[in-house]
């Protein structure tokens, strides 16, 4: 499969690579991973990277193209690291010639011209890493491309922490670290965090709420966002702040945007992507997303994961 992906895009001059919505940095660091490592290795195609907002922390991987939408006639394009169509950023990603998909989500229906998907693989970068890896011999990996590639693996396996971290992912990150990679750099990058973030990490703990069966979760409010003076990514970003509570195996955030309230669920050993599926989201089996509308909605959710709980203890007693 990665031959054909590439005898395809050996086919295209311009190569259009989008994300999705609200990118993270396994998002980033794959899109901006394969743009650097395509450049580098036909330095005469056309490789843009388009999205929405890049968030501040990850800005140090790159930047996004502004193209025409004439760019997209005859162009090749591919989406990384999203799994369905409406999360992709933005909708001319099917105005161009011919699509491919590389995702690594659970729930990751087919919807183009040619998909490659691995859910096994904790991180989006991974599945380019071994693009790189079975071709070789006609790709041109850089320290650049590396380096972004390897802040996707850092984020989105919490700096190998997370299930899934396997001998895969493992070796796609000593391959890259042969590129000198930054770890010390790039781990200060992110997590470093500014006054406004850490007075908001002390209010979280001061005012994180636990439903009667262990969820600890926070809700932001428009109120909090703007008493704190953060934006609702950086809000939503604390969703791991709380994820070592003793005895507490789902956590979850709840964020007031001007036009919904984005959800965040995390969890250990109970898969919560069905509930995530059913308000209006997906993921993977352990970190979910999804959106909901009103408090009613949020109490439900917390509901339904409540539920879950209950069921995984009975079944562990039994
Ligand atoms: P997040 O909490 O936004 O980091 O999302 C956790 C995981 O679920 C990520 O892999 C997201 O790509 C995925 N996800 C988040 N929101 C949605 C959604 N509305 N539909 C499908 N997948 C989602």
């Amino acid at each position: 499969m990665f031959k054909k992906i590439l005898e395809k895009i050996k086919e295209y001059d311009t190569i259009i690579i989008h994300r999705h919505m609200r990118p993270d940095g396994d998002c980033i660091g794959s899109q901006m991973g394969l743009k650097y490592l395509l450049k580098a290795s036909f330095p005469n195609k056309n490789i843009y990277a388009v999205g929405d907002d890049i968030p501040t922390y990850l800005r140090f991987l790159g930047e996004n193209d502004v193209i025409s939408d004439d760019t997209y006639k005859g162009a090749l394009v591919i989406s990384v690291d999203t799994s369905v169509d409406n999360r992709i950023y933005d909708n001319r990603y099917n105005t161009g010639d011919y699509f491919i998909k590389i995702d690594h989500h659970d729930d990751s229906p087919e919807f183009a011209d040619m998909e490659y998907v691995d859910e096994k693989m904790s991180a989006c970068c991974g599945i380019i890493t071994e693009f790189y890896l079975a071709n070789k011999d006609e790709l041109v990996m850089t320290k650049e491309a590396a380096t972004a590639l390897y802040t996707g693996i850092l984020t989105d396996t919490g700096r190998f922490q997370f299930r899934g971290v396997d001998h895969k992912i493992l070796r796609c990150a000593s391959v890259l670290m042969e590129y000198d990679v930054d770890n010390e750099k790039i781990n200060t990058i992110l997590n470093t965090k500014d006054i406004r973030q850490l007075k908001l990490q002390a209010y979280i703990y001061n005012h994180l709420k636990c439903t009667k069966e262990g969820i600890y979760y926070m809700i932001f409010t428009k109120r909090v966002m703007k008493k704190f003076n953060v934006t609702p990514e950086e809000a939503a970003a604390n969703v791991n702040l709380f994820s070592n509570i003793e005895g507490s195996i789902i956590w979850a955030t709840f964020v007031e945007y001007p036009e919904n309230i984005r959800v965040r669920l995390r969890s250990r050993y109970i898969a919560i992507n069905e509930v995530a599926r059913k308000y209006r989201g997906g993921g993977h089996l352990f970190a979910s997303g999804a959106t909901v509308y009103n408090k009613k909605e949020i109490k439900e959710v917390l509901a339904e994961l409540d539920k879950l709980i209950v069921e995984y203890k009975a079944k562990e007693v039994k």
